[in-house]
């Protein structure tokens, strides 16, 4: 089997982990863990360069984006993101009753920052977008946070470490501004689910109130300090993200030349048409043989597919497979 439709990354995580357990004091586990998760939250402090309370950690970022949902997203105009975005947006939105728009993205994906100026009730959006994989610079953000002072601006960037500009120079100067992170992407993490949220003391406090009101031990024990631990293996971080990156330049190349059309990926994914064989009977195709990868049943997007950079190993089994495939079309 060939997995390449949940974004995952194909390499383990650091190996300090393995470590970490093997000397674990399993004893421990009978205690609750830490509600604040303070071990994770004061490393991750460290490692971007912010205090303590500017971080909040959850399990997941679809744990952290929910409880943003309800703390920040109650105000009867509604909330923005795209039209082709992360599909879980509209789903929070609805569970919460939150009212929304969703601007159309231009033709060629990018989010164009004007559609975000008008009265609303707070922005979301991902940098890079989802399941698109085109980034926004940082002008671009900049341009949304100043026509956006008195509503709470989530970035979300789930992708952003392979490849795009992070927001983050920006929280020094926007006490509106969230930014979503999580470890399921670049960190080889997943399994763990661990997400986080870099933003003002006083938005983290308001995102603490509302999780302290829900369910405090959200993030179990091993989670908060296996999270630490993999922050220390930079290099190692560095060199999966390098893989990845070269991995996804070869796949380009070569979806390219076999007709299929898509812009640059900032991401893990490529999302890509074929010029002429339809999104539905490659994505048949590829199934058959055991290769998955996403197709969305979506306007604007029904022709696309979303294939996941895994290891150059199984990304040459995905080409090898669609040149024979479209050969024999
Ligand atoms: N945001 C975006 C844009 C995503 O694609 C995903 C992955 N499905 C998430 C958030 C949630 O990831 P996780 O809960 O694993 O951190």
């Amino acid at each position: 089997m060939v997995k390449l439709n949940t974004n995952e990354n194909p390499y383990p995580p650091s190996p300090r982990i393995l470590e970490l357990c093997r000397n674990m004091d399993w004893g421990q586990l009978r205690l609750y863990p830490d509600p604040a998760a303070k071990v994770l939250t004061d490393a991750l402090a460290a490692y971007h360069g912010l205090l303590p309370e500017q971080v909040f950690a959850g399990v997941g970022s679809d744990d952290v984006l929910a409880m943003a949902f309800l703390t920040f997203f109650h105000s009867s105009a509604p909330i923005l993101f795209p039209d082709i975005t992360y599909s879980f947006y509209p789903v929070w939105a609805d569970l919460f009753q939150i009212p929304y728009e969703r601007p159309r993205l231009a033709e060629d994906f990018s989010i164009v920052p004007s559609d975000y100026f008008g009265v609303n009730g707070g922005i979301i959006f991902p940098n890079p977008n989802a399941p698109t994989g085109c980034a926004m610079g940082l002008e671009q953000i900049r341009e949304i946070m100043d026509h956006n002072r008195d509503v709470v601006v989530i970035v979300d960037e789930a992708y952003v470490d392979f490849g795009a500009v992070s927001a983050l120079p920006l929280l020094k100067e926007y006490d509106n501004l969230l930014i979503v992170r999580t470890y399921s992407k670049s960190r080889s993490m997943a399994g763990m689910r661990i997400g986080y949220a870099l933003g003002n003391p006083r938005l983290i406090g308001y995102l603490n109130d509302v999780k302290y009101s829900f369910n405090s031990y959200t993030l179990n024990l091993p989670s908060i300090y296996l999270g630490a631990e993999v922050l220390k293996d930079e290099t190692y971080f560095q060199e999966t993200l390098r893989k990845i990156v070269e991995t996804r330049e070869w796949v380009q190349r070569e979806l390219r030349a076999l007709g299929f059309i898509f812009r640059d990926s900032s991401t893990n994914f490529i999302f890509a048409r074929h010029r002429s064989c339809p999104a539905l009977k490659l994505f048949h195709a590829l199934r058959k043989k055991h290769i998955y990868v996403r197709h969305f049943d979506q306007d604007r997007i029904r022709e696309y597919l979303r294939i996941t950079v895994g290891t150059r190993e199984e990304m040459e089994t995905l080409i090898d497979f669609l040149k024979q495939f479209l050969d024999a079309d």
